[in-house]
């Protein structure tokens, strides 16, 4: 897996990118918007790191220049906190996360293998476990030929569970995907979504893993 890091704060980038490295990924460097922007053109990066104020060219920019080229790759921005951009811009922008620096690198590293897990599914607007079917694009639930009518955070929860079908996914992981970093409510949220969600879909379909999260489990009946 093949990273790009576009970040001017040199000690930030350089401290990144060894991280990584050590945790296996190949990760190239750059301290400017428009080298980042050309690099992630040419070279054939898994995910793109991109600060949003930078010399040369902002990361807003770099963000939907690449999109404009229709160039598909993950983009997780990295937000300053208090900046004169906010999340939502990022997002408008075309990147699929973002991070409110000061970030810690465990949940950098998690956010990253996210984006890098979720692509080869996301292409796919149709998820299949077992007898669920989910449409992403027309955000519609059937189990067995039966429509299943879901609130968009019932629908969003869900998804979450079935495009990582048979893994864990922790109550955290789907706090952050589902709800937006601003939420500062209870985690247990989630619990009230899940239970939801086991009434209308029916028994056995997510399983409790204690102390780890939720796992969805379903076979074709
Ligand atoms: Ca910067």
């Amino acid at each position: 897996m093949r990273l790009l890091i576009v970040e001017d704060e040199v000690r930030l980038a350089v401290s990144l990118a060894r991280g990584l490295t050590a945790e296996g990924f190949a990760v190239d460097v750059t301290h400017d918007g428009r080298e980042g922007l050309f690099l992630a053109m040419e070279g054939s990066y898994d995910l793109v790191m991109l600060d949003v104020n930078l010399p040369g060219m902002n990361g807003y920019r770099v963000c939907a220049a690449l999109r404009q080229a229709e160039n598909d790759v993950p983009i997780l921005m990295l937000t300053a906190k208090d900046g004169e951009y906010d999340e939502a811009e990022g997002l408008d922008t075309g990147a699929d996360d973002y991070l409110t620096k000061p970030f810690s690198y465990v949940v950098l590293v998690a956010r990253i293998r996210a984006l890098l897990r979720r692509r080869p599914r996301a292409a796919s607007p149709l998820v299949r476990v077992g007898d669920l079917v989910v449409n992403r694009s027309k955000r519609r639930v059937a189990r067995a030929g039966t429509v299943i009518e879901l609130s968009g955070k019932e629908f969003a929860v869900l998804e979450q569970l079935a495009v990582r079908a048979g893994e864990i996914v922790s109550k955290a992981e789907i706090l952050e995907h589902v709800w937006d970093s601003a939420y500062q409510g209870d985690a247990n949220i989630v619990e009230v979504y899940v239970s939801a969600l086991r009434r209308k879909l029916g028994s056995g379909a997510i399983e409790t893993v204690r102390g780890a999260g939720y796992r969805m489990v379903l076979h074709a009946a």
